[in-house]
């Protein structure tokens, strides 16, 4: 047993990961830490995403840090800038804001002599003994491939990357691709807009789901009796984790078999036309692609100013978008609601372990890390929200407290001075990536559908199992599985 050991800390990334990262690391004494964060302000994807319509798809008061329950949440599924400024909001309040340095972006962070040693875009160096990667899993916009794109003569942008000096009123909008985005900004949009095209590559099963406000009085409880909202925390956590994240990963559950006909008979109700409706109707299980919950997406595409546009994009030319059958829809505006690119991770970031291997090359093929937190060779580094990890309808704060406190149990044995460092080893990680892998194929995910949830080989880059089975791999670390060095 060693003595107690100062330990410096770098949080790279301030969005609900970093925040939370640094709020917990405080809490537990660890005080010498730093955030970087490449942007301006911290927020994360809620920083990023400022497109109409923008909420979360997980109600309010679960996707909430569990420490710090908000009364104010303004309806069940609140808007973007809410949780942005709520974010903003519990980084104040918690000191943490202070330590963040903004407009640094961490382009280098090797393992060298012992130490992490970091380098930003600007030239600044660090050092640290434990870095925490918070970059976010949906960050990088991914663009469409296609042909034209550059020739495009109205405004054109990804709906990460909102362009809110466009004028939307009365004018012909475009948008491509049917994810969550998508369905979020038709429904914001239709009534503003002269005319809405969504092209369509793929149908979305439509989970229905009213979005109430909170009334005063609500609000009101909330703030007088802060157990109610810990409670309805709770009680959300358990729902989703039976009734959604559950499912999912048995493919013929009884839950399952409910969200299907929940989603069915959504489709059959509300859409009208049965043209429209078989259009509308995809040709794989629920739940396969990540399930968008709307309460209004199918009035709105019924609207007489809306056109589901099913036939494939033949090219972008400088007056709108040319369809495979050779019809041009003209345009004024064109949004790319084409997602992100979820397994770049920590990438482009240049990251070096141990023996000088870079990451980029380990993880030339996919991404892998034991647990999703951390990669064998690259010890002290630990992800939130990495590789492999639970995504699905339910909430990421969850998921980040629970590897936080898996983390902090790890850098507990470093502070103790039991060792130097700690990372997983390539025999417990390769066993979780096997077991990860054959789990997979049993989920909803391979039922005949494309998502970015599949890897290069058609396998769910997800975790396949059980919520609960995640949290109970999250309260211990297996000590067994990792090396502790020096
Ligand atoms: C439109 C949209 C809706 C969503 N809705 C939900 C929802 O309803 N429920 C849910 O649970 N999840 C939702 N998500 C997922 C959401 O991304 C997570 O819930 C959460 O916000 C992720 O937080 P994060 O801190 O891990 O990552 P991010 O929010 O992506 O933050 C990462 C931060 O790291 C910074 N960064 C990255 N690389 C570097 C670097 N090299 N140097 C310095 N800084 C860096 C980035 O600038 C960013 O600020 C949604 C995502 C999107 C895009």
């Amino acid at each position: 047993m060693g003595s107690e050991r100062p330990l410096r800390f770098v949080i790279i990334g301030a969005g609900m990961s970093g925040i939370l990262s640094a709020i917990k690391l405080q809490e537990a004494g660890f005080d010498d830490f730093t955030i970087y964060e490449k942007a301006d302000r911290l927020g994360g994807t809620w920083r990023e995403n400022t497109y109409p319509g923008i909420a979360c798809d997980v109600p309010s008061h679960l996707y909430s840090y569990s420490f710090e329950p908000n009364p104010e949440w303004s309806h069940r599924f609140s808007p973007g800038e809410e949780i942005e400024a709520y974010f903003e909001r519990v980084a104040h309040k918690y000191g943490v804001d202070g330590r963040i340095h903004f407009g640094e972006e961490v382009t280098r962070c090797a393992f060298e002599r012992g130490r992490w040693r970091l380098e930003t875009k600007s030239g600044r160096r660090e050092e640290a003994d434990v870095v925490i990667a918070a970059t976010g899993v949906l960050h990088h916009p991914n663009l469409p491939d296609l042909a034209g794109l550059d020739a495009f003569e109205g405004a054109l942008f990804h709906s990460a990357r909102w362009d809110h000096g466009v004028r939307l009123d009365g004018r012909r909008l475009g948008i491509v691709g049917t994810g969550s985005t998508a369905v979020q900004i038709v429904s914001a949009l239709v009534d503003r807009v002269a005319r809405l095209s969504l092209f369509q590559r793929t149908a979305q099963w439509i989970m229905p789901q009213d979005n109430p406000a909170y009334s005063e009085a609500e609000k009101e409880g909330f703030r007088r009796h802060p157990e109610q909202m810990r409670q309805l925390h709770q009680d959300l956590s358990q729902l989703f984790a039976q009734g959604f994240s559950n499912a999912v990963v048995d493919a013929s559950s009884p839950q399952m078999k409910m969200i299907e006909d929940l989603c069915r008979a959504n489709l059959e109700s509300s859409v009208a036309d049965p043209g429209l409706r078989e259009k509308l109707r995809p040709s794989y299980r629920a739940a396969c692609k990540r399930l968008i919950i709307s309460p209004d997406f199918y009035q709105a595409i019924q609207k007489p100013n809306a056109e589901l546009v099913t036939e494939g994009i033949e090219r972008v030319e400088p007056r709108g978008v040319r369809t495979r059958d050779g019809r041009l829809r003209e345009l004024d505006v064109l949004v790319l609601a084409t997602g992100f690119r979820a397994d770049r991770f920590v990438r482009p970031m240049h990251v070096v372990g141990e023996r000088g291997q870079p990451l980029d090359q380990r993880w030339a093929q996919r991404p892998d890390a034991y647990l999703s937190i951390s990669v064998p060779g690259f010890p002290n580094f630990f992800m939130l929200n990495g590789p492999n990890g639970p995504v699905g309808n339910f909430s990421l704060i969850e998921v980040a407290e629970l590897q936080i406190a898996y983390i902090l149990q790890l850098t507990e044995l470093l502070r103790a001075g039991r060792c130097r460092t700690l990372c997983p080893t390539e025999e417990a990680t390769g066993r979780f990536e096997a077991e990860r892998e054959v789990a997979a194929k049993r989920t909803v995910w391979t039922t005949g559908c494309r998502s970015w949830y599949l890897d290069d080989r058609g396998i769910p880059a997800v975790w396949p199992w059980t919520f609960d089975r995640f949290r109970e791999e999250m309260a211990r670390p297996k000590l067994e599985a990792w090396t502790q060095a020096g």
